[in-house]
C-alpha cells in the first residue's frame, strides 16, 4: 500500500480538477479535447466538469453517471480499461510497456497447450483482460490522454459504443477521467490503484508521455471489485478476442 497517503491527500480539493485543465489546455490533449467533445456537447461538458469536480477520490470506487444504465444494472459494462502501468518490470511484459498491447490476451490466452510465460503470470493486466472478455466486456490498455479520448471518448460520442464501463485508474485521474467520460455520455465505475500510482501533475505527465517505470498494483478491494462488476463465468470459458485499433474486442461468438 506504499504511496497511498500520498494518494489520499493529493488532488483532494475539486480546486484540483480546474488546475489541471488549465495546464492541460496548452497541451495536444486539451485542444484535441475542447474540439473533439467540448465543442459537440459544451452544456454536458459544463455539466461533466461541476460533477467531476465534487467526486470523493478517497471512495474506494466511485461511479459516475452520465444517464446511461447503471453499470452493473445492465450486466458486463461495455468496456475494461487499466493503466499499462499495470505490467510488470521484472521480468518485464514481452509486449512491451507504454503501448496497448498484450500478446498473451491477444494471441495466447485460451488456446489449449499454451503454458503462460513467466511475465505474464502475476499480471494484473491478465487477470482483469481475461474476465473482461470471458464476461463479453471489450478491454482496453491505457495509456496516453489522448489515446483514450480518441479510443474510448470519441468512439462514445460518435457511435455510442461505450456507453458503461469499469477503470482501473489512479486516484490523481479519476476527477479528469471522470469529466472527459460524462461529457461523452458514459457512465462509468472507477476503481484505484493501490500503489506506485501516479499523485500529482508532474507524475502524471511523464506517465502520460510513457515515463512510469514503477509497476502499479491493484489490491484485493479492487479485485474484488473487478469481478463484482464483471460476474463469473466457469474458468474453463475459452476466449476468442479480436482487435480493433487500440481496444480488444470478444469475437463474435464470444459476446453473444
Ligand atoms: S499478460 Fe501482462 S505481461 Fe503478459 S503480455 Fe499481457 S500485459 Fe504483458
Amino acid at each position: 500500500m506504499a504511496g497511498m497517503t500520498d494518494e489520499r491527500t493529493r488532488g483532494d480539493s475539486p480546486a484540483s480538477l480546474y488546475g489541471f485543465c488549465l495546464r492541460s489546455l496548452f497541451r495536444p490533449y486539451g485542444w484535441r479535447f475542447a474540439a473533439r467533445v467540448a465543442a459537440r456537447h459544451p452544456w454536458r461538458t459544463l455539466r461533466a466538469f461541476r460533477a467531476a469536480a465534487t467526486i470523493d477520490v478517497n471512495d474506494g470506487a466511485v461511479e459516475v453517471n452520465s444517464g446511461a444504465p447503471a453499470v452493473r444494472a445492465a450486466g458486463p459494462p461495455s468496456v475494461v480499461g487499466a493503466g499499462f502501468c499495470l505490467k510488470p518490470v521484472n521480468p518485464p511484459c514481452p509486449s512491451g510497456r507504454a503501448n496497448h498491447d498484450c500478446g498473451f490476451l491477444e494471441h495466447q490466452a485460451g488456446r489449449t497447450g499454451v503454458s503462460v510465460p513467466s511475465a505474464c503470470r502475476a499480471c494484473a493486466i491478465r487477470e482483469i483482460g481475461t474476465s473482461a472478455l470471458r464476461a463479453g466486456s471489450a478491454f482496453y490498455v491505457m495509456t496516453s490522454a489522448r489515446d483514450i479520448l480518441e479510443d474510448l471518448y470519441r468512439p462514445a460520442i460518435e457511435d455510442r459504443r461505450f456507453p458503461t464501463g469499469l477503470f482501473l485508474l489512479c486516484r490523481y485521474s479519476f476527477r479528469p477521467f471522470a469529466a472527459g467520460a460524462l461529457a461523452s455520455g458514459m457512465r462509468v465505475r472507477m476503481l484505484p490503484l493501490a500503489s506506485g500510482a501516479c499523485s500529482d501533475y508532474r507524475t502524471w505527465l511523464r506517465a502520460d508521455r510513457g515515463m512510469k517505470d514503477e509497476q502499479t498494483t491493484v489490491d484485493e478491494a479492487g479485485m474484488a471489485g473487478v469481478a463484482g462488476s464483471l460476474g463469473a463465468r466457469t474458468p474453463s470459458h475459452t476466449i476468442r478476442c479480436e482487435r480493433r485499433g487500440n481496444v480488444l474486442c470478444p469475437a463474435a461468438d464470444e459476446a453473444a
